[in-house]
């Protein structure tokens, strides 16, 4: 399978994700990574500026945290915004994410995942068909499973930043 690294979105962080464009094209439903995307990889609670952020996109969208961190750990986020949690995903395995298009009754064109992983959300969103949103990572804390696949991270930003396809900082809306 050829594996697509190219996110349709790209933003600095989930506070500047084009949400109104997602809307226009369709989108229903918001896959969140936790670590890193939505908090960092050690906190233990949310803060207020996310809680009112997803409220406020709850009107809009289903919202569904999508994390390969065990149970305990996602349910804590969970409970806190009050939102519906996948966890132990396994990206970019195609498994949970085709059990969540079959559970939520979606079709792969309503769903966007975002993300902060070329290896893990985007390439795992890409080859299911949904669409693909890369955001900057909190921090650069990581936890050690995703500190190789930043290594490789590194090396493939590196290609596509030659090809002229993904320079980081350089934010798009569209492909
Ligand atoms: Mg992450």
């Amino acid at each position: 399978m050829k594996k697509n690294f190219m996110p349709q979105m790209y933003a600095k962080s989930i506070y500047t994700v084009n949400y109104d464009l997602l809307k226009k094209k369709g989108i229903t439903c918001l896959l969140f990574d936790l670590d890193n995307t939505l908090v960092e990889p050690h906190a233990k609670h949310v803060d207020e500026k996310l809680k009112k952020r997803i409220e406020n996109l709850k009107k809009d969208f289903l919202i569904i945290i999508f994390s390969n961190s065990m149970k305990n750990r996602v349910q804590t986020f969970r409970e806190e915004l009050q939102v519906e949690m996948n966890h132990t995903s396994l990206k970019p395995h195609a498994y949970s994410f085709r059990k969540v298009l079959k559970k939520y009754h979606l079709k792969e064109k309503e769903v966007a995942i975002i993300g902060d992983q070329l290896f893990t959300d985007v390439i795992g969103g890409n080859n299911v068909g949904i669409m693909t949103i890369l955001v900057d990572p909190l921090t650069t804390n990581d936890f050690l499973i995703t500190k190789y696949n930043r290594y490789r991270e590194e090396k493939k930003f590196k290609q596509l930043q030659e090809q002229g396809l993904l320079v980081k900082g350089q934010y798009y809306d569209e492909m």
